[in-house]
């Protein structure tokens, strides 16, 4: 179910451009447009939904299955020396784009960018 007004709807239909990191039947994980380090991903469900107070179980479940995948598929591609999940919910907390997703930023070591 997408949401009309929802940019990672839109980017997951195919709507709107993105440099795609992996997909399959339940997920996409994209590049964010706003690297706060190299490598820096951005992995969603399929299914709109808010943010984790809104998120069924099984939703958020098949989410986090598949980050181990695509973070080793960071790791493969960037070699980062670590690696931060970041998940943001209301705008008090920093969300800015409301469709769940959780930032896969890749460290480099001190002086990488991430502060
Ligand atoms: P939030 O602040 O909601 O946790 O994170 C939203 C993220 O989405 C930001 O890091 C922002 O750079 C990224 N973003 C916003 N619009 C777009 C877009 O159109 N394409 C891509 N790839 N990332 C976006
Ligand atoms: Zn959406």
């Amino acid at each position: 179910m997408s949401h009309e007004d929802c940019i990672f709807c839109k980017i997951i239909n195919g709507e709107l451009p993105s440099a795609k990191v992996y997909e399959d039947e339940k997920v996409y994980a994209f590049l964010d447009i706003s690297q706060v380090t190299k490598g820096h991903t951005l992995i969603v469900p399929k299914t709109h939904t808010k943010n984790i107070y809104e998120t069924p179980a099984d939703v958020a479940g098949a989410l986090f299955e598949r980050v181990p995948k695509v973070a080793n598929a960071i790791k493969a591609a960037y070699n980062p020396l670590g690696l931060n999940l970041i998940n943001n919910n209301e705008a008090a907390a920093e969300q800015s784009v409301f469709h769940l997703h959780i930032h896969l930023i890749p460290r480099y070591g001190e002086g990488d960018g991430y502060t």
